[in-house]
């Protein structure tokens, strides 16, 4: 595995890399990385010639009230867990480097990246999205794998894709679960034992809604209404959202005739979740 920290440095590998014929596989991250993480870089190396991971706390896509100044790092531990996976170069670009004096280019993603998570986090989707552009043309990936745990994010990522005509394949891999169903996330280290434990309510209001709808509940008011009172019955967990959308558009339905994503955004004390579950009827 080579360590890759400059710009210049990425863009000539990966032009070399093309010219061989390669196909280029990239996974974007943030590190602190967990099995999460690993299964989208074992995605890659399965499909790909040569596996790229990014790892880079991106700060645009942080609000001024967020977590970016304690977003748990370790590049150390990061690096070993790549090598592990087989990953052949780990990009590790500073701030600077991507975001140097005088740069003021941002990208705004339309509707789908101000509704849900865009909305209760002004201009995440956009520090999302610029980043992102700007990794691909760092990497010129042909395959990028993003996590379903952010589901919204592969719907903005998609949409960034079609409308910027990037010539990468989006591929949207499984969520990851601890045993008791909690989504693997990074902020999961922020969590006390108590609020680990409380933690779980966001996988069993999934589980609840998904089983409404197995049973046969066709309006989505009340699937959202029963997730919301079994989050509410959990005293540590403060609810964001719990939405019943449409799985591409993200818009809410009323009544539901077809495949539909629950997405939930929820506190658990001072740490914000979010998760969700795809129901094909
Ligand atoms: P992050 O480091 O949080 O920016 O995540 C980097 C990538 O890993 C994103 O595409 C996430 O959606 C993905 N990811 C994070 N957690 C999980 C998980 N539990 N299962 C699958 N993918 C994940």
């Amino acid at each position: 595995m080579r360590l890759i920290r400059t710009i210049k440095q990425m863009q000539d590998l990966t032009s070399k890399l093309h010219r061989q014929g390669r196909i280029i596989g990239f996974v974007p991250t943030m590190g602190a990385l967990h099995e999460g993480h690993l299964s989208l870089m074992r995605a890659a190396r399965k499909r790909c010639d040569a596996v790229v991971v990014s790892l880079f706390v991106n700060p645009t896509q942080f609000g001024p009230n967020e977590d970016y100044a304690r977003y748990p790092r370790d590049a150390r531990g990061d690096a070993v867990l790549c090598r592990r996976e087989k990953v052949d170069l780990l990009f590790m670009p500073t701030a600077e480097a991507v975001y140097p004096e005088g740069h003021d280019t941002q990208i705004r993603v339309g509707r789908i990246g101000e509704v849900l998570e865009g909305a209760l986090r002004p201009g995440h989707f956009s520090g999302v999205a610029t980043v992102v552009a700007k990794l691909f043309q760092m990497i010129q990936p042909d395959v990028a794998f993003f996590g379903q745990k952010d589901y919204q994010q592969t719907v903005v990522i998609r949409q960034l894709v079609r409308d910027l005509n990037f010539p990468v394949k989006i591929v949207a891999c499984p969520t990851v679960r601890e045993n008791d169903g909690l989504a693997m996330s990074s902020r999961n280290r922020y969590l006390s034992m108590e609020e680990r434990r409380a933690a779980r309510i966001l996988f069993k209001a999934l589980q609840k809604g998904k089983a409404l709808l197995q049973q046969g509940e066709r309006d989505a008011t009340t699937v959202q209404e029963e997730m919301t009172r079994l989050i509410r019955q959990e005293p540590m967990a403060k609810i964001d959202y719990v939405s019943v959308g449409h799985p591409e558009t993200l818009e809410d339905v009323s009544r539901i005739e077809g495949p539909v994503i629950l997405l939930l955004a929820v506190w658990i004390g001072k740490t914000r979740l979010i998760d969700n579950a795809l129901v094909k009827l």
